[in-house]
């Protein structure tokens, strides 16, 4: 039976600049133009002052682990190999929450406020995938 692959996301209009921006190693949120709330995934109102107005922001990538939860059950055959993985909530030094994958670090070992850093998982030429990693504490 052929192996099948993880799903890959389609690089949607108002996700472009995130995605150029980890093409390049940068890990980009959306900033409200109105109060300045950094969010992320891509919404067109912000959820503080409703404003609709926001642009594509850099941020350090830099954070600690907020919550995670690790997944037993197999939604898609693309994770077979995988499970048990654990889906970690990071909240980035700058506020904003980011949810992801914690590499090198086994499900059960992970604890909340674990310092880490992104790094990034090239899935093909236009897509690379926010992923994160312990880091010295600082
Ligand atoms: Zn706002």
């Amino acid at each position: 039976m052929p192996e099948i692959s993880k799903p890959i996301p389609a690089v949607t209009p108002d996700m472009r600049e995130f995605f150029e921006g980890a093409r390049a190693g940068r890990l980009m949120v959306q900033k409200c133009d109105n109060c300045g709330t950094l969010r992320f995934p891509a919404h067109d109102l912000c959820s503080k002052c409703n404003s609709t107005g926001s642009r594509w922001v850099p941020v350090s990538g830099r954070g600690e682990v907020f919550s995670f939860n690790i997944m037993h059950q197999l939604y898609h055959p693309g994770f077979a190999k995988e499970v048990p993985y654990a889906v970690v909530m990071v909240e980035l030094e700058e506020g904003c929450k980011f949810v992801s994958n914690l590499l090198g670090v086994k499900p059960h070992e992970i604890k909340c406020g674990m310092p880490v850093e992104v790094t990034f998982e090239k899935l093909n030429d236009e897509v690379s995938m926010p992923k994160f990693r312990l880091r010295a504490e600082k």
